[in-house]
């Protein structure tokens, strides 16, 4: 299914291990995971609540570390990198697009989408330029004088979308972005999400329960008890 199966590899996790103390107890989630993701390519990841999917994106996001095993993102092992030399990746190299939005809701559609850029020493002119392209991308450019709460569901969720392009970042990460949407909002974030991939080239790797967001990736695999699963039998092979 993926459209370039000589793409080099973007994203590459090797052994990866991860648990959480609870109480006095340890909640492992991951157990020796590895994956690969190449440059270009649509991932989607399903599998049940409480398997570890949020987990496994912020570890590949840079938001968490494992406990062991390497994480290489566009031949970086980020895994060895300072926490400093981790926040100046981020800023850069990984966009995050939440289920719901993390918008600021004193700042406007345009101050929101700017917010990364003051992590990189752009000046203002320059700052404004990408932020008004970003939402022009989105499709809301003329909304970018509008706080959040005037803003539909869907609106937040393509402004969140500009927000996480806006630094031009090759990965595009997402988690459950359409959970909270209507039917018609969440199809528009898709498409989006979609076009990212096949317009402008970026990996997007997006954690989804829908079956219709899954249908258009390229790749789909459920994380399930600690490990990496096809999923693409799961779905309905009429509706591919
Ligand atoms: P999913 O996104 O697939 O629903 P998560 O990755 O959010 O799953 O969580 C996997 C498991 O790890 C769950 O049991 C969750 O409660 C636990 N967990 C996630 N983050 C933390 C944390 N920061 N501290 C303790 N437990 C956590
Ligand atoms: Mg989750």
């Amino acid at each position: 299914m993926n459209p370039d199966a000589e793409a080099p590899v973007l994203v590459e996790l090797a052994g990866v291990r991860k648990s959480f103390r609870r109480g006095g107890e340890t909640l492992p989630v991951l157990e020796g995971l590895s994956l690969r993701v190449r440059r270009g390519e649509f991932f989607a990841l399903m599998g049940p609540s409480g398997s570890g999917k949020s987990t496994l994106l912020h570890l590949i996001a840079g938001l968490d570390r494992p406990d062991a095993g390497a994480i290489r993102v566009g031949g970086v092992e980020i895994t060895a990198l300072s926490e400093a030399e981790l926040t100046a990746w981020r800023a850069r190299r990984v966009g995050f697009v939440f289920q719901f939005y993390h918008l600021i809701p004193v700042l406007t559609a345009l101050e929101n989408v700017e917010l990364p850029l003051l992590l990189t020493g752009l000046d203002r002119r320059r700052r404004r330029a990408h932020a008004e392209l970003a939402l022009e991308l989105v499709g809301l450019a003329d909304r970018r004088g509008h706080t959040p709460a005037r803003l539909s569901g869907g609106q937040q969720q393509r402004v969140a979308i500009a927000r996480a392009i806006v630094t031009d970042p090759p990965l595009v990460v997402a988690d459950e972005p359409t959970g909270d949407l209507d039917r018609s909002s969440a199809g528009e974030i898709l498409d989006l999400l979609e076009g990212l991939c096949t317009n402008l080239g970026k990996t997007i790797l997006l954690v989804t329960h829908d079956p219709r967001a899954a249908r258009r990736a390229h790749t789909v695999r459920a994380l399930d008890k600690g490990v990496l699963t096809d999923a693409r039998e799961a779905l309905d092979p009429q509706c591919r």
